[in-house]
Parts: C-alpha cells; sequence; structure tokens
C-alpha cells in the first residue's frame, strides 16, 4: 500500500490570522452586509465555518454538492449538482466560498449556474489558489494562499474522506 507523509504548509495560527484578514476585505467591499455565503461541500466547511465568524456581520449561509465529474460532460456545459442551496439568491450579493481552487472548472461552472438567478452579485473566496492547473479563468476575489501544485489536506480538505478534521493545511507526499 502506497504510504504518505504529512508536510505542514500552513499551520493553524497562519490560516486563523489569514482569515481574519480576508473577512476584513469582505467587510470593506460590502460594508452594507446583508451577503448570502454559499460553501461547497464538503471540503469548505472549516473555512466557512471560521469565517463567518470572523465577519462578524449579518449574513446567511448554504451549502451546495457538487458531484466529480468527468472532463466531457464539463465541456458541455453540465454540473451535477447533488444537494442545492435553498435560500434565494435574486438581488442578493453571494459569496462562494470554497477550499481550494485547481483546475476552475468547478468554481468557473457554478458561477455560472448561479447568475442565472439573478444575483446583485457574485464573489469568490477560496482558501487555496492552486495555480499550476488552472484550465478555465475564475475570478478569485478573496485568496487565502497560493500554491502551485501539490495535493493538500486538512482544514475541511480530505484525502479518501481522511484528514479533514486536521486543524492545519499539509501537503500530501508519497514516500514510495
Ligand atoms: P477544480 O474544478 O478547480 O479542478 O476542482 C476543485 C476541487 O477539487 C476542490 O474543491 C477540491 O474538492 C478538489 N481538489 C483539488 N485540488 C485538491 C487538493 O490539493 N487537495 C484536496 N483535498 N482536494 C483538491
Amino acid at each position: 500500500m502506497t504510504d504518505y507523509r504529512k508536510r505542514i504548509l500552513f499551520d493553524a495560527e497562519t490560516i486563523a490570522r489569514r482569515v481574519k484578514e480576508l473577512a476584513g476585505e469582505i467587510a470593506a467591499k460590502h460594508p452594507e452586509g446583508d451577503l448570502v455565503l454559499i460553501g461547497i461541500l464538503k471540503g469548505s466547511f472549516v473555512f466557512m465555518a471560521d469565517l463567518v465568524r470572523a465577519l462578524d456581520s449579518p449574513c446567511q449561509i448554504d451549502f451546495v454538492r457538487i458531484s466529480s465529474y468527468k472532463s466531457a460532460t464539463v465541456s458541455s456545459g453540465e454540473l451535477e449538482i447533488t444537494m442545492d442551496i435553498s435560500v434565494p439568491i435574486g438581488g442578493k450579493h453571494v459569496i462562494v466560498v470554497d477550499d481550494i481552487v485547481d483546475t476552475g472548472l468547478t468554481l468557473s461552472q457554478y458561477v455560472k449556474r448561479l447568475e442565472k438567478e439573478s444575483p446583485a452579485s457574485v464573489e469568490i473566496a477560496a482558501l487555496i489558489d492552486k495555480t499550476g492547473r488552472r484550465e478555465q479563468y475564475v475570478k478569485l476575489d478573496y485568496r487565502g494562499f497560493s500554491i502551485e501544485k501539490g495535493f493538500v489536506v486538512g482544514y475541511g480538505l480530505d484525502w479518501d474522506e481522511r484528514f479533514r478534521y486536521l486543524p492545519a493545511v499539509y501537503a500530501l507526499e508519497d514516500t514510495e
């Protein structure tokens, strides 16, 4: 069986500091508040929980679950939503909260879908911008950290449903 070693990338204090800064950026851009934050499950759940508490202003929170897809499906413009939001977003300022942006395919498709509901605006907050394999441009309005490549776990991010509970973000390294 393949063995993996974890190398710490961002410790809990560094993440907490950065999440507070992101909340400050959001509050500065939206002094009127009244936001709808939509988290992409499952990976965003820890980031969302910390972000809304750092935001410290009234907002609505919902989650969406998007199933993994084959690239053939994406090129046809389809996205399979396995659990949709229930909060109405028409006329609202929406922030999509995601754990990590990789190819950008999921978010670019999902934002297009949200825009059909006529929100006042749609922005994106991602904890990690993984830049090296981007296929679709994604406008990241709030970016926690940037990495070029690698597979990361912890702080909500999993590998085969493991490691989500870890309070820090680690790079998984194959030791074989
Ligand atoms: P994209 O459509 O941008 O390629 O897919 C982004 C999704 O792929 C993320 O929300 C996450 O679920 C998954 N993903 C991409 N890179 C990583 C990574 O390094 N670690 C983990 N745990 N998930 C990743």
